[in-house]
């Protein structure tokens, strides 16, 4: 951080302070005291994507850092992290599958925290709140794309954890308008997958155009895939789940699923629609097999290693509709919160201390994972 940033900084905080709490004097550069209730350092912990490389080579793509605390912008709010869900982007973002966007960049995307500063022209949120940041940091506004309805196309849009800082850190800045509100029903450590894996699962589900009472395939059965198939199931569709682990195939029973076999095996029933969350395009050919005339297989990651070649009449004739899936919309994230907490979803999680983001991520690299990891990052 140069000078005059700091100064920012400083100029920053004394107005938040005077607004929160006018008695208090603004004097110290190393903390600064939010309302009363929260002294904000100037530096905090963070980890970093050095050099992005296989999460098992040494040294590690990621390091354990200092780094100074965010300054929230124009209509940003600062957050203090209280944790962060564990995605498989992330693991794209450390190794490279994904171009570095920002050098040095902290990973995670699926923040639970609290306000504790607003920038200028921030008041959407009151200071303490706790609120939700999720992977879409930020969208134009004025493309073709974002004024139909549309902006998880926007060409401009910014990413959390790529195109700017996230959540594996003490402290994050979010624009307020692509924050969300956290049901109070989830606490913070299950809530957080609920900002990717939930909202991008959804927004694969609502691709996948399954109909009423249908059958709908899921190939993999991570973080995002058991939250859609509780979402699917609590609306009656007859879930059917293709994965390579055994304890994840008989938590996908557990949760309702009416089958659960490995990937390349063929399925029980012929489906209306499938979601691919795994990231091997190998599956393709064979999940298109398994479609019934008619139905949809919605790719849901952002990355996919390369699909083989398609026969024209075992794949795609019978009009199958094979398509991909990009990022979320607003609404997309707004519609899953509230049917997450009316539909009662769980998710399932395991917890990790912040000092072991890097451990979390060769985890999930080895695969075979029951629902999400997440860092505890503060308490809530
Ligand atoms: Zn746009
Ligand atoms: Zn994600």
């Amino acid at each position: 951080m140069n000078s005059s940033q700091n100064e920012f900084v400083d100029v920053l905080f004394e107005k938040e302070v005077m607004l929160m709490k006018p008695e208090n004097t603004f004097n110290s550069k190393e903390s600064v005291d939010v309302g009363g209730s929260e002294r904000i350092p100037s530096e905090m912990r963070a980890w970093e994507v050095t050099s992005p490389a296989p999460i098992d080579s040494s040294p590690s793509p990621i390091h354990f850092v200092k780094h100074p605390v965010p300054v929230p912008k124009t209509s940003e709010v600062l957050v203090r992290v209280i944790s962060c869900g564990i995605c498989h982007t992330d693991l794209h973002v450390a190794e490279g599958d994904l171009p570095v966007h920002h050098p040095h960049v902290i990973p995670g995307h699926e923040i639970i925290g609290r306000v504790v500063a607003n920038g200028p022209q921030a008041g959407r949120f009151n200071l303490g709140d706790r609120i939700g940041v999720p992977w879409l940091r930020w969208t134009c506004g004025v493309c073709t794309y974002c004024r139909s309805g549309k902006e998880n196309l926007c060409p401009n849009s910014l990413y959390t954890g790529w195109d700017h800082d996230g959540g594996y850190a003490e402290y994050v800045t979010v624009p307020e308008g692509f924050a969300y509100r956290i049901p109070s029903a989830f606490n913070s450590v299950t809530a957080a997958p609920l900002l990717c894996a939930g909202i991008i699962g959804y927004h694969a589900f609502r691709r996948a155009n399954v109909p009423a009472g249908g059958r709908l395939g899921l190939y993999g059965f991570g973080g995002s895939a058991h939250l859609a198939a509780q979402i699917a199931i609590a609306q009656g569709i007859e879930v059917h789940v293709f994965t390579r682990g055994k304890d994840a195939q008989r938590f996908a029973l557990e949760l309702g699923a009416a089958s659960a076999q490995g990937v390349y095996d063929p399925s029980p029933v012929s489906l209306d629609s499938s979601i691919l969350f795994a990231p091997v395009g190998d599956i393709v050919p064979k999940a298109l097999e398994n479609l019934a005339a008619g139905g949809t297989l919605a790719l849901a990651g952002i990355h996919l290693t390369d699909v083989p070649s398609l026969n024209y009449q075992n794949h795609l004739f019978h009009e199958k509709v094979l398509t991909s899936v990009e990022s979320n919309t607003r609404r997309d994230g707004e519609e899953f919160l509230t049917l997450a907490d009316r539909l009662k979803i769980h998710p399932k999680t395991t917890e990790y201390p912040f000092e072991k983001a890097d451990e979390a991520l060769r985890h999930l690299s080895h695969g075979d994972m029951q629902g999400a990891c997440v860092l505890r990052i503060s308490e809530g």
